[in-house]
């Protein structure tokens, strides 16, 4: 049974609480992947941080996986449809960057991202749209890039393999008080009701840590799961 664990929305504007979800996956033996932000809401351009980028470097030689997550996480020129909106609704505060865009879109951004993290020494193996907000295109842009896998909410895409893998995937929201206990209720549920998913995965986020709630949910999940099972890297699939 495999244990895919994440950090999403490693950006030098989030780093002090990104480093603290390293800390807290790390007291539980997990080497979480880094879903990396080149250039989060335009303000944050990661070369613009060389120590910020010793820092995800160093942790990629410990063994962390690298993935591209989006390329700003907003959705600045990205005008939505109502289908759009209403599949939004509720999951996201407008950063569903990749949710509206074509192939040709979505590969050019893609491909600017992944020269990003290249240049930047970083050798991404996915790619994870914001949110999990993205159509088929982009899934078929992140494979005709030579990217191994991508994920939406529901499955992992193993592209070097051709085959798409159900998983559920465990994440929490700190925004607000009501969110908060919802989702802190909703991680017990879970692992009463998915323990014996084949493969599960486990997405923290650095708002989670908002929550006193939440980060205390987030360590006892991370003890729970990792009872069980050993973290897997998605390079195993
Ligand atoms: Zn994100």
């Amino acid at each position: 049974m495999a244990l895919l664990v994440t950090i999403h929305d490693v950006t030098p504007a989030l780093q002090p609480r990104v480093e603290k979800l390293w800390a807290m996956c790390a007291r539980h033996g997990v080497v979480p992947g880094l879903l990396v932000i080149p250039d989060w809401h335009g303000v944050a351009p990661i070369e613009g941080d060389p120590a910020f980028l010793a820092w995800v470097r160093a942790r990629a030689a410990e063994g962390a996986e690298i993935f591209l997550h989006g390329e700003r996480h907003d959705e600045v020129g990205s005008p939505r449809g109502w289908r759009d909106a209403v599949r939004a609704f509720g999951r996201t505060n407008g950063e569903g960057e990749f949710l509206t865009l074509d192939y040709d879109a979505a590969r050019a951004r893609i491909d600017r991202g992944l020269a990003r993290l290249r240049t930047a020494g970083l050798a991404p193996i996915g790619f994870v749209p914001p949110a999990w907000l993205a159509r088929a295109a982009t899934h078929e842009a992140v494979r005709r890039a030579g990217l191994a896998v991508s994920e939406d909410d529901g499955a992992v895409y193993v592209h070097a393999r051709q085959r798409i893998i159900a998983s559920p995937v465990l994440r929490w929201s700190a925004r607000g008080a009501f969110r908060s206990w919802g989702s802190v209720t909703q991680a017990r549920m879970r692992w009463r009701l998915q323990r014996a998913a084949p493969v599960m995965r486990i997405a923290l986020h650095p708002g989670d840590l908002e929550s006193a709630a939440v980060e205390r949910s987030i360590n006892d999940a991370l003890a729970a799961w990792t009872r069980d099972r050993a973290p897997t890297r998605y390079a195993d699939l």
